[in-house]
């Protein structure tokens, strides 16, 4: 399998012909440098390692991955095109207070953003997964289907997918938690404008529990755990 690139900043690529797409919005981007309480602080702004684990999990199944490099900063690919250069913040919490920067403020990128949602549509997907990170001391892996995981077909078939993939492997260690609404892709673009009947999931993954410092983020037991979802994926 070879790779293909949208202008050298989309990376996509097929394994095999299973019908799944799993993707990684935010792998682009770095750190940057923020005023706060009169202090420089460096924040780090992309999701490193999800495109590892979407390339992951599609060659596990022969599917499809797409990873996208451009920072948030200039293009927020899970955000809408139409929204590009209006003024959109990205909101997060830092010494337990509130802040936020300007994002996808870009509008040179509102072509290349229409053709990663067309790459979307051209694969015609069964079910599209979208692999973000997220900050948790708790939680390893929250599983979003939107409000009701109506996005799965309701709240029995969401809780049957983590069975399913706690049935594969031991991961008894792994807190993996299923979200009522909050977070669980009802803001989440891509999966909004994609969903047309089909299932789409959002996965994230905890950035502090992930952590594996000789991988630069992803423990193995990430790992593993991506390759069972993978496979749960097919039966849905
Ligand atoms: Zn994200």
């Amino acid at each position: 399998m070879k790779s293909k690139w949208l202008n050298r900043l989309v990376e996509y690529g097929s394994y095999g012909d299973t019908p799944i797409v799993f993707i990684a919005p935010h792998e682009g981007g770095d750190l940057i440098e923020l005023d706060v309480d009169e202090t420089k602080e460096i924040v780090e702004i992309s999701e490193r390692g999800t495109g590892h684990l979407v390339k992951l999990a599609a060659k596990q199944i022969g599917a499809t991955f797409i990873i996208n490099q451009v920072s948030r900063i200039q293009a927020d690919f899970a955000r809408n095109p139409d929204l590009l250069g209006k003024g959109e913040t990205f909101k997060y919490f830092l010494k337990e207070k509130r802040r936020e920067f300007k994002c996808h403020t870009d509008i040179k990128y509102l072509k290349l953003l229409k053709r990663f949602h067309n790459l979307i549509e051209k694969r015609n997907p069964s079910f599209i997964i979208d692999f973000h990170r997220m900050s948790s001391e708790e939680i390893d892996i929250r599983l979003g289907f939107g409000v009701n995981r109506k996005y799965i077909g309701g709240t029995k078939n969401a809780f049957d997918f983590r069975k399913k993939i706690f049935d594969k492997s031991d991961f008894n260690d792994l807190n993996v938690m299923i979200s009522k609404k909050v977070l669980a892709g009802e803001s989440e673009f891509i999966l909004n404008k994609h969903h047309k009947g089909r299932h789409v999931a959002l996965v994230e993954f905890s950035s502090q529990r992930g952590f594996d410092l000789e991988k630069g983020y992803i423990s193995e037991r990430y790992e593993t755990f991506v390759k069972k979802l993978a496979e749960v994926s097919t039966e849905f």
